[in-house]
């Protein structure tokens, strides 16, 4: 469906993130012929380039970034028609007035919006400066990239400073995990069908686990990463989000406010974590000689960092609809496979009418965001052929990619489905100001606690599973991690 048309300007144009997601995200929508024709994508970074030279690097970034399924040359060239570039700085005066001739007046282009890709530093000062220059109007809409502060207090000042030049709805805080396909894929899952919803709470859930595992490490991130560590930089946003969805009471509508509404009280509702139920870990190198991977203290030259490049925990909502079933969230680096999955491991049935050597037997839905995005229920059925009845459980497997077959398309990227969202003015997928807020209230004393015990995250080695400790916070309460697979 063709959108408005929008002159976009994306600040921090040259940067990585621009260069990997946002301008391939662009292109993948112009290909499918979202933009209508009208639509400009301005880039405005520090560097002086002209417009040519910035056309270069979009187009090197496109063939590299936008995937197989990049369309034409005839295509690119389109594209880059749409292309220009200003040199500006976020902290002066130079480049401002040249930003604004660029832009085209509301009656051309009804929606403006800004994407804020650049450090955090600068979110601030590009509010102000939209502002004093007179670029923003009351339809303007800015997209603002994480991190959103590293605490409450930060935060905080962020969105009073924000709020200064902006309302609530015109701000669009990115978390891309809330744009992916199977993301999105659990509200439907939940809300669209009778089968799940009667079973999601305590009364028939165990218990739910929560992985994000990643192969890589910090490489290119060491600075950010050092001060960062895993609970700020996954924990505190995408698990966090994850949970939200998994947990959240059904909204009484698919609008914004009614499902950030329904968020915010999940996260109002967690219980503050024990100690003695997070385990942090840092990646060791590898003791296989042939893996150049150094370790996360050799990487960011600190022998001494205590910053995790792994947290696991054990959450508790106090509501009536989980109060007594356990949330587990483990998120790291370097492990042994990249893979998003959601585990809603269901009680075993009350009684078996089999005897003890049927084996006990509990359901087990496995919703997997990445790779092989799909959803796997394990139904108990008979052991086929043999003589007693003796119970085994299998598979009722669903890869959305084979559901939907070739009709189906390539799912859109999770930036190309945001920035079409921003574009339509949708904000449901987008972080509200006070869920942020909620989200670093809740993370903060559990970091503080952490630096006031000098605890130091425990070692474990690269391409393993996580460090040992996260093994036994389960087995300690007779569960086990469902594999990284
Ligand atoms: P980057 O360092 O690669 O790029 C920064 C960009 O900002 C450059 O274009 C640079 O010219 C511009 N810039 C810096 N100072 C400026 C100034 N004073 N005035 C104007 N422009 C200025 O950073 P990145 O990796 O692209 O990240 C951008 C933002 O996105 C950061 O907030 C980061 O945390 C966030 N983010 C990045 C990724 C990623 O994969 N790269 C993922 C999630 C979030």
């Amino acid at each position: 469906i063709p959108v408005d048309p929008f002159d976009l300007v994306i600040f921090g144009g040259t940067g990585d993130l621009a260069q990997r997601k946002i301008l391939p995200a662009l292109f993948r929508r112009h290909c499918a012929g979202q933009l209508t024709g009208a639509e400009r994508i301005i880039g405005a970074a520090r560097t002086d380039l002209s417009n040519a030279e910035y056309r270069t690097i979009v187009a090197e970034a496109v063939r590299v970034n936008a995937g197989a399924k990049a369309c034409s040359g005839g295509a690119l060239a389109a594209f880059l028609e749409r292309i220009s570039y200003v040199a500006l700085d976020a902290l002066g005066e130079a480049g401002w007035q040249e930003l604004s001739r660029q832009l085209r007046p509301a009656g051309e282009a009804p929606v403006r919006m800004f994407y804020f890709s650049v450090g955090p530093g600068l979110f601030g000062p590009l509010a102000e400066k939209l502002h004093s220059h007179g670029l923003a109007n009351a339809d303007t809409r800015i997209v603002v990239e994480k991190p959103f502060g590293r605490d409450l207090v930060s935060a905080r000042e962020l969105n009073r400073t924000l709020a200064s030049h902006f309302d609530e709805g015109q701000i669009y805080r990115i978390d891309h995990y809330l744009g992916k396909e199977t993301v999105q894929n659990l509200m439907a899952v939940r809300f669209g069908n009778m089968l799940f919803e009667p079973l999601w709470n305590s009364q028939y859930v165990d218990h739910i686990q929560i992985t994000v595992a990643e192969t890589v490490g910090v490489e290119g991130r060491e600075e950010y990463y050092e001060r960062a560590g895993a609970m700020r930089d996954m924990m505190q946003n995408h698990l966090m989000q994850l949970l939200c969805l998994i947990a959240m009471e059904p909204p009484a509508k698919f609008d914004p406010d009614a499902v950030r509404d329904e968020k915010l009280k999940v996260i109002r509702a967690l219980d503050p974590v024990e100690p003695h139920h997070i385990v942090r870990g840092q990646y060791q190198a590898r003791l296989d000689p042939s893996d150049p991977h150094p370790s996360y203290r050799g990487l960011v030259c600190n022998p001494r960092s205590s910053t995790e490049s792994y947290v696991a925990l054990k959450a508790h909502i106090s509501n009536w609809r989980w109060a007594g079933t356990p949330f587990y969230l483990r998120t790291g680096k370097r492990l042994v496979n990249r893979s998003s999955v959601i585990n809603v491991m269901f009680k075993d049935a009350p009684h078996s009418i089999f005897g003890a050597e049927a084996g006990r037997h509990a359901n087990h839905l496995k919703i997997r965001l990445q790779p092989n995005e799909g959803i796997t229920l394990s139904v108990t059925i008979k052991e086929p052929g043999q003589g007693g009845m003796r119970l085994v459980d299998v598979p009722l497997d669903m890869s959305f990619a084979e559901a939907l077959g070739p009709e189906g398309g390539d799912p859109p990227d999770a930036y190309e489905r945001l920035i079409m969202d921003v574009v339509r003015g949708n904000q449901t997928l987008f972080m509200r100001g006070d869920e942020v807020e909620a989200a670093w209230a809740w993370t903060d004393p559990l970091i503080a606690g952490w630096k006031s015990r000098g605890d130091v995250p425990k070692p474990y080695e690269s391409g393993s599973t996580g460090p040992g400790d996260a093994d036994l916070l389960m087995r300690r309460d007779g569960r086990e991690w469902r594999g990284i697979n």
